[in-house]
């Protein structure tokens, strides 16, 4: 299981996920050049702990659990682990 970024993180990007993250896996951080052409943040399915702290960090209620996405947003599941394989190649 992972936490998954949906639709609200878009154009929002504050990253106060990023900064609870115990094991950083949620990219780009604002460091990264990538960061500047995302529109939102990703979690990287492989390696999230499923701890939950990113969850009630993020002031758009954009995170969610993976069994708990919200029918609308599921493609974003998919969306964020394909980020990390084009990235990983
Ligand atoms: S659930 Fe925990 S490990 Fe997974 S992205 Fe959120 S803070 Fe990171
Ligand atoms: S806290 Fe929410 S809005 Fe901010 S970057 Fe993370 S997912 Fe996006």
């Amino acid at each position: 299981m992972t936490y998954v970024i949906a639709e609200p993180c878009i154009d929002v990007k504050d990253t106060a996920c990023v900064d609870v993250c115990p094991v950083d896996c949620i990219h780009p951080t604002k460091t990264e050049p990538e960061f500047e052409k995302e529109n939102k943040l990703y979690i990287d399915p492989e390696e999230c702990i499923d701890c939950g702290a990113c969850e009630p960090v993020c002031p758009v209620e954009a995170i969610f659990e993976e069994a708990a996405v919200p029918d609308k947003w599921k493609h974003f599941t998919r969306i964020d682990a394909d980020w990390f394989k084009n990235k990983k190649g």
